[in-house]
């Protein structure tokens, strides 16, 4: 099978997650795995996904990590050069519309795009108006609207993580500012941890990208990467130990976040999540 990000085989077998076979592209290190026919990736995200203590998917409680999270988005937003004047912004995955409001409280003009119904909906009590239901796909904007644009640990749950790119790359100015963070499969974390990698999480990730695919991917849709690096972001105690539980254990069957400290919150690098900002070439 030819590698969807550089276009050459082969593949080979990396390793088996449950029942679900990933393979890894012996050029650029992405990873995959080939869902069903049947499988939607949009139909994971309802609410039980943001609150899901049973589940071994998404998170126990999304709005429980609303401090940490807000305190992440703020550092990563901080990071991005806002041009003077009217300065819009697209969050895409903007789940409860957190990083939308972090980007306000800046000066922004943000609004967020979430395939979620049900996290929109949260989104909507914090930002009326401001956070549309569409997937990522296919974005509901004309060209050249926007000076930013930003997925926050987004890139890995799309089922066609080109025609997003390709889709940012229309909506988004010339000169403007493409910023993402995903999990980093080629990083000594993730070699390490084999099966076991935290971000190996099925079936809400289709892909596990590298820094070597993520660079084709951007310079293959007329981006320029200006910068690359592994990023901390904080995490509540009480999220750290629902991760490691979920990794190790699978299904969950209590909240975990109402112990004494589960609120205390770290920042965290493991090295493993890629931060990467790339600017939109001008025609020449
Ligand atoms: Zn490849």
């Amino acid at each position: 099978m030819n590698c969807i990000i550089c276009g050459t085989g082969p593949s080979r077998k990396k390793l088996r997650k449950g029942d679900t076979e990933i393979l890894q592209c012996l050029s650029c290190g992405l990873e995959f795995w080939v869902p069903d026919e049947s499988f939607r990736a949009e139909s994971i995200y309802d609410s039980a996904y943001f609150d899901g203590a049973d589940s071994a998917e998404g998170y126990d409680d999304y709005k429980n990590l609303e401090g940490s999270l807000r305190a992440t988005f703020m550092r990563r937003m901080m990071r991005i050069p806002k041009p003077p004047g009217e300065a819009r912004l697209l969050d895409i995955g903007a789940a409860f519309g957190f990083a939308v409001s972090e980007a306000e409280r800046i000066g922004w003009r943000a609004c967020g795009l979430e395939v979620s119904q049900s996290a929109a909906a949260q989104a909507a009590g914090i930002l009326p108006g401001r956070i549309l239901v569409a997937n990522a796909l296919q974005l509901p904007f004309a060209d050249d609207s926007f000076h930013a644009v930003t997925l926050w640990d987004v890139l890995e749950h799309l089922s066609s993580p080109q025609t997003a790119i390709a889709e940012i790359a229309r909506v988004l100015r010339p000169g403007g500012r493409l910023v993402l963070s995903t999990g980093d499969v080629g990083s000594l974390v993730a070699r390490m941890s084999g099966a076991r990698w935290h971000l190996y999480t099925l079936p809400e990730h289709l892909f596990f990208h590298t820094r070597k695919s993520l660079r084709i991917l951007l310079e293959d849709n007329g981006f320029h990467i200006e910068s690359m690096r592994a990023e901390s972001a904080f995490y509540t105690l009480g999220y750290l130990v629902e991760r490691l539980r979920k990794s190790l254990l699978g299904r969950t069957s209590t909240k975990s976040a109402n112990w004494p400290g589960a609120q205390v919150s770290l920042p965290v690098n493991l090295f493993d999540i890629v931060s990467v900002q790339a600017t939109l070439r001008t025609e020449a």
